[in-house]
């Protein structure tokens, strides 16, 4: 016991509360953990504030903070076994998936840490004037609350703290109460590394009792929030009475647009990976399948035949193809928004009942769902299930394509399907979304941002504005041959 990570020690939560960390797979319990409230919170706020203010860390040289990152970096790689089983045991989705992610993470670390150490001492300013010395430099921007979601614990986790530190910033850092361990096994990495005490800090607990004070705290400069819509705009009401820096990677209802020329079997192939990866729970799902009219009857049915293919079942089970969903008001909500669909006229073509089969009863598994002959004002196709939910409209030519695909309050990511160039570079302007993948879907890399548009948030994790992001610009103008200027003598 003592998970909270406060100053570079590890205690208990100050009112002595627990919480049981259960496999969303099967409910085995997987660990209990302390849950940190509102002091603890304070505390760690009050550590991470001492460490920027009188800390080594914001003035060690960049290449230092740099080769930190990258000795990080190295250690994800040494522990990457024992860091997926840690997440899948949390998330409940397969060993595989977490592999993949502890992969990328590394490399996020990696790229912030090369970044870093090419190191950035500024902008000469070019004044026009000889006897003036002007620049622009990058400071930190001091003390960061980052607070992320359950789907992808570690990743999400990874893209704000490692340019955090690149940037010279500490940090108090609030997982979600469901999936804490990768988070815990993080911290232990970062000490190893050698980072100093109190920069990097962790609470582990909910929303309520252990992120909105974060949130609140006049000691904190910025607060990096990904989750969903609702709560983002309760963090982004918080933040202001005390202004805070705030960037929000929320929600998407992000559409896969399949014209009638596209590669068929990757298309169809594409659209499945799309919307069940993770069973569904991926901000940049493609959970609005758009197909043209001349296409769609085919297209729907290959896509259905391979949503009764894919295979449920736990993190361990090399059979299954996805996982379960995370816990059991999260099934409750997705079932909602299936049954609301089909009494607003969406046609089930598969899925939409719980699993029946009894090896999978003790975990919250939903199977892929297919909706076809929806509607742009269905709630189903509006709102973000976050659950294996696809819904199908269908579309005449490419005005109406785009219409129906930026038909959203969201504006994450989105993905065209075609064999004419010229459609597919004007589609992909056209969409107002963070990310556009033009014949694929999903991909990402660290050198290229990711956000959204719109509702979606602002503020970008990742590339160049990724580290921006927790930067403060500062101009320091130098007068070389001061004299009076006599202005008012
Ligand atoms: P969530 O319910 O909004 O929670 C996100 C985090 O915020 C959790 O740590 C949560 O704590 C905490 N939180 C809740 N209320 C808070 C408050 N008042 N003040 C401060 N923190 C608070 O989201 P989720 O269900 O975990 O994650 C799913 C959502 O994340 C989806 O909407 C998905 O699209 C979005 N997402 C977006 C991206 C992106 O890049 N744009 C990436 C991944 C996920 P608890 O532990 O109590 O829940």
């Amino acid at each position: 016991m003592a998970e909270l990570f406060i100053g570079g020690e590890w205690i208990a939560a100050r009112d002595g509360r627990i919480r049981e960390i259960r496999c969303p797979a099967d409910g085995t319990l997987v660990a209990t953990v302390d849950e940190a409230g509102p002091q603890d919170a304070a505390a760690a706020v009050a550590a991470a504030r001492d460490a920027f203010d009188r800390g080594p860390w914001p003035r060690t040289p960049a290449a230092e903070r740099g080769r930190l990152l990258l000795r990080v970096a190295d250690l994800l790689e040494r522990d990457k076994d024992t860091l997926a089983r840690a997440e899948s045991l949390d998330t409940g989705k397969r060993l595989v998936e977490s592999e993949y992610d502890m992969a990328d993470i590394a490399n996020c670390f990696r790229w912030f840490g090369g970044l870093t150490a090419a190191g950035d001492g500024g902008r000469v300013v070019d004044t026009g004037n000889p006897e003036t010395d002007s620049r622009v430099v990058y400071e930190p921007v001091g003390v960061c609350a980052l607070i992320t979601p359950w789907n992808y614990p570690l990743l999400q986790t990874a893209w704000k703290v490692a340019p955090a530190l690149g940037a010279g910033n500490t940090f108090v850092l609030k997982p979600s109460e469901l999936t804490p361990h990768t988070a815990i096994l993080l911290m232990r990495l970062l000490t190893e590394a050698g980072l100093p005490d109190g920069v990097a800090n962790l609470v582990l607990g909910t929303g309520a009792e252990a992120g909105a004070p974060l949130t609140e705290d006049p000691r904190v400069d910025l607060v990096s929030f990904t989750g969903g819509l609702l709560t983002g705009r309760r963090v982004m009401a918080a933040a202001a009475p005390t202004v805070k820096k705030v960037a929000l990677e929320l929600g998407g209802k992000n559409p896969n647009i399949v014209f009638a020329d596209a590669d068929f079997d990757t298309a169809v192939d594409h659209a499945l990976t799309a919307v069940f990866l993770h069973s569904g729970q991926v901000c940049s799902a493609g959970a609005r399948l758009l197909v043209q009219d001349e296409l769609h009857d085919r297209f729907v049915d290959a896509v259905v035949a391979g949503a009764r293919e894919i295979r449920l079942g736990g993190p361990f089970d090399d059979s299954a193809r996805t996982g379960p969903l995370i816990s059991a008001a999260h099934r409750d909500k997705v079932e909602a928004y299936v049954a609301a669909g089909i009494a607003e006229g969406a046609v089930l073509r598969c899925g939409g009942a719980r699993p029946d089969d009894p090896e999978l009863r003790d975990g919250f598994y939903y199977p892929p769902t297919v909706l076809d002959e929806c509607t742009p004002d269905m709630s189903v196709v509006r709102d973000e299930s976050f659950g294996p939910v696809l819904t199908v409209e269908r579309f005449r030519h490419e005005e109406e394509a785009v219409a129906l695909a930026n038909d959203t309050i969201y504006g994450l990511a989105g993905a065209v399907w075609t064999r004419d160039e010229g459609r597919a570079q004007r589609v992909a302007g056209r969409l107002r979304a963070g990310t556009v993948w033009i014949n694929d879907f999903h991909p990402y890399v660290p050198q290229a941002e990711w956000g959204g548009m719109k509702q979606s948030g602002f503020g970008r994790e990742l590339g160049p504005a990724g580290l921006a992001e927790y930067q403060e610009a500062k101009h320091i103008w130098r007068n070389l041959a001061p004299r009076p200027q006599r202005w008012f003598s």
